[in-house]
């Protein structure tokens, strides 16, 4: 079976993480490390446990009032937006664009009031989105903007657009080129970024042995993924009456269980500084490459059939693989059923709009979650198998008619009027 993805680290990766968790030491020589790779003129690079972390103690050090408003991608983890709320903030939703998983600058400023101090933009699915003309409205509605590319790592040709107050970038359990652990982000202001370091120094250190306890849990979920292995579970697991869909889900979460706060608010401990710095300068873009080329090659073989999101971003990348059908159980069923473990189940979660504003309310965001079907999808897949899989597609999806998902698509919450979608009515 193909499991639905795949940990993007190897064996000697997991091994070396394991050996790091020995070793000890001063944090301070492999932050250097990762600066010299990721520091670029005016950026300053800063390494948290997680996104989280970082982004919690970025609210914390940003003191904004009780009831302050951050506008967000409609579609992002949910704790994010709890992350947010957790401070007294509002999240307040901003609509993407199924195609390309963009937000447009008429939707962020119509997310933006008196008491947006933040905009949060989403480079989701491994696309980007273009900020330029999003930066232009933040610089004229003076609010700080951030961007979320946890998804959206390729390597060094990308450590931050310029225009973002802070980028942020995560090397966690499922993330490209991941440390198990561990995140980046780059900031444009010094000061703001000191000030944040000050905070986290309030934290504790988060344990050697938690790290070696995740290298040793994720060394099993590697070897679980192996194919006949998988399908073997798979199958144990129907038998026993389990879902191994949810559990495949659970398995993905980092900081599951017990106080979550607790959890993030802790400073990356040596281990993590050392193999991350040395993953970092190890990084082989090939495999990003490869999967960028994979991915092209399945829309092209797709064609009208479905909507792959993101296929339309600026520099889609394919971190995953979500193809948009009006009968995404039945495609699930198909895939199943010749080996691959497609899901119809997301980590990413609609922000609802704020009561006081039903018109916010991410209707297009929610209709492509609905109707997506995530396939299996990393770079070690052979050709033909993606060529199967995009003819599997072929024959099993229904492309988008059901008149509700038009309507939401092309109404008026719509500013553009698409490309993609008018073409797969044929
Ligand atoms: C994974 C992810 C995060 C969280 O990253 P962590 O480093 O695990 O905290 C945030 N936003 C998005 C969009 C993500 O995919």
């Amino acid at each position: 079976m193909w499991v639905r993805k795949r940990i993007d680290i190897g064996w000697r990766g997991l091994a070396g993480a394991a050996m790091d968790c020995a070793r000890g030491g001063d944090v301070a020589p492999f932050e250097e490390r990762i600066a010299a790779l990721w520091g670029r003129a005016g950026r300053h690079p800063f390494v948290n446990l997680s996104v989280r972390s970082g982004f919690d103690s970025l609210l914390t050090t940003l003191a904004f009032e009780p009831g302050d408003e951050i506008a967000m991608s409609a579609l992002t983890i949910p704790d994010m937006p709890n992350i947010v709320r957790e401070h007294g903030l509002l999240p307040v939703p901003i609509d993407v664009e199924p195609e390309s998983m963009n937000v447009r600058p008429e939707q962020v400023e119509a997310a933006i009031s008196p008491r947006t101090r933040a905009v949060v933009v989403a480079h989701l699915f491994g696309g980007r989105v273009p900020l330029e003309p999003i930066a232009e409205v933040c610089r004229r509605r003076g609010v700080l903007l951030i961007e979320d590319c946890a998804q959206a790592f390729t390597g060094w040709d990308f450590t931050g657009s310029p225009q973002a107050d802070v980028s942020m970038f995560s090397f966690g359990p499922i993330k490209t080129h991941t440390s198990l652990i561990g995140s980046v982000f780059t900031i444009k202001d010094r000061d703001l970024k000191d000030r944040m370091a000050r905070e986290q120094e309030t934290w504790p250190t988060q344990s050697s042995a938690a790290y070696f306890k995740r290298a040793f849990k994720y060394g099993f979920v590697k070897g679980l993924s192996i194919g006949w292995i998988a399908g073997s579970v798979a199958t144990m697991l129907r038998w026993m009456g389990r879902d191994h869909d949810r559990l495949a889900t659970n398995m993905a979460r980092g900081f599951a269980g017990g106080d979550f706060f607790a959890k993030i608010r802790q400073r990356p401990s040596a281990p993590i500084l050392r193999t991350l710095a040395r993953r970092f300068e190890r990084f082989n873009p090939a495999a990003v490459e490869r999967r960028r080329a994979l991915g092209k090659r399945f829309v092209e073989r797709v064609g009208e059939q479905a909507l792959v999101l993101s296929a339309a971003a600026e520099e889609p990348t394919f971190w995953v693989l979500p193809v948009m059908v009006d009968n995404p159980r039945e495609l699930v069923t198909a895939m199943w059923r010749r080996g691959f473990d497609a899901t119809c189940s997301s980590s990413l979660q609609v922000i609802p709009a704020p009561a006081d504003r039903p018109h916010l309310d991410a209707a297009v965001g929610r209709a492509t979650l609905d109707a997506t079907v995530f396939l299996p999808f990393y770079h070690h897949m052979p050709q033909r198998v993606v060529d199967a899989m995009a003819d599997l597609v072929r024959q099993t999806a229904r492309p988008l008619a059901k008149p509700e998902t038009r309507r939401v698509l092309e109404g008026p919450t719509r500013y553009a009027t698409s490309l993609s979608l008018s073409r797969s009515s044929t």
